[in-house]
């Protein structure tokens, strides 16, 4: 019985071909492929339209870059996230405001959202936490109230252009996931996907931006001013200097440089075909299987994977034990590791990292979020796991439970 690894990408034949193809077909930056996965994922979420990057960081600073995100701006995000959604806030200047999360789906809790909304607001960036979605008809709803609005300064063009506060979602975990019936990328007025290597759909390192601003904005005029934002401000790419002749360029900005390259491209092409009719499937098969597995259990909260208004792209299966410290989560991981599974947990909250707590924030203001950390364990879900494994895994965590509890619950 080797390891069970937590989540290791599907590399397979099919990938291989695809790779080896952009790499025979002399043109390996963006260009083709590239262009071609964007219009895929276009098509899959149902957006307008959509930039390929090299990561799902690059695409949210890119956002708050476009929206003009500046110092003395503030952003709401949840504590409970991974650091880039903060960071790229830091990098404009800006202050991250955290807000607490739900007990029951750890995603960012629409009341404290509202609560922490100043006339210095600019951006809200909801995380759908393992792959859930958040509640964005609230979110909607809310920075389109004529209270949020009236409170709403725009020092921007695009600002000006909105007249309210943005929400950026942050979906690097729930690609294919639905909201009322539709895939995210829809659900705000941009969402940044990422296909970093953990992530459901990968391309190595990668991301983008879905794409769906409101009348006035032209999501095709503004995705080509991003495709220039992120390619040095350079008013030509590479293919289309290429072309016979044509190697005069412009700056008109000092732009970035977080390009997609084909190559990546091309594992995103082959990923994205197979993506909705097996690797969901697939995934959703594994969280079923672990649920069932733990029903019964009374340590185990079980994760909400859907409701009556979403499902999960079962990014992760986030299990919680009843009634333990972060000391006993701690010993159980351990354990758990002993017996050859690797687990993780999602997330340390910001507030608990040198960088944030040094800031000024303070994990006792964020009450649920270190409730949610201190009792969680994430399970492994990728595709090649097979049903030995998943029992096994089931098995592991039951027994260094009861190791670290008893078996009294
Ligand atoms: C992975 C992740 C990111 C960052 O994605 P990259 O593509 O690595 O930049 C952002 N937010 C969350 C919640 C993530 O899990």
């Amino acid at each position: 019985m080797g390891l069970i690894p937590f989540s290791p990408p599907r590399i397979d034949d099919e990938i291989i071909a695809e790779v080896n193809a952009a790499l025979r077909s002399g043109w390996i930056t963006t260009g083709p492929r590239t262009k071609q996965f964007e219009r895929e994922l276009s098509v899959f979420n149902g957006n307008p339209s959509t930039l390929c990057l090299n990561s799902a960081t690059a695409g949210l600073e890119t956002m708050l870059r476009w929206f003009g995100v500046k110092e003395g701006d503030e952003v709401i995000l949840p504590a409970y996230t991974y650091s880039a959604t903060a960071n790229v806030v830091m990098h404009c200047g800006a202050k991250p405001v955290l807000v607490d999360v739900n007990a029951t789906d750890f995603n960012l809790n629409v009341d404290a959202v509202r609560k922490a909304i100043t006339p210095a607001t600019k951006v809200i960036m909801p995380v759908d936490f393992g792959g859930l979605p958040c509640d964005y008809s609230s979110l909607a709803e809310l920075v389109r109230s004529t209270e949020i609005k009236s409170l709403f300064k725009s020092s921007h063009t695009e600002q000006a252009k909105l007249g309210r506060i943005l929400i950026l979602s942050d979906a690097a975990h729930s690609l294919g996931a639905t909201y009322l019936g539709k895939r995210t990328g829809i659900h705000a007025d941009a969402t940044v996907f990422s296909f970093h290597a953990v992530k459901n759909l990968t391309t190595a390192e990668g991301g983008a931006i879905a794409l769906n601003l409101p009348e006035p904005f032209d999501n095709e005029e503004v995705y080509r001013y991003l495709c220039i934002l992120t390619l040095h401000g350079q008013n030509k790419d590479a293919l289309a200097k290429m072309q016979k002749g044509n190697w005069r360029y412009d700056i008109i900005t000092p732009g970035y440089k977080c390009n997609m390259t084909d190559l990546m491209a091309a594992i995103g092409l082959v990923e994205l075909r197979r993506y909705a009719q097996d690797t969901l499937p697939r995934r959703k098969e594994i969280c079923l299987r672990y649920a069932e597995g733990f029903k019964g259990q009374g340590w185990a909260q079980l994760p909400v994977l859907s409701d009556e208004h979403r499902e999960s792209s079962y990014h992760l299966f986030p299990l919680r034990i009843q009634g333990i410290s972060e000391e006993q989560r701690d010993r159980i991981i351990q354990r758990i590791f002993d017996a050859d599974v690797s687990v993780n947990v999602h997330f340390i909250p910001l507030p608990m990292l040198s960088y944030y707590r040094n800031a000024g924030y303070d994990i006792s203001t964020y009450p649920v979020a270190y409730d949610n950390f201190s009792r969680e364990i994430s399970l492994p879900v990728f595709y090649d796991l097979t049903a030995e494994d998943i029992h096994r895994v089931i098995e592991t965590v039951k027994d260094a439970v009861k190791a670290e509890i008893g078996t009294a619950q």
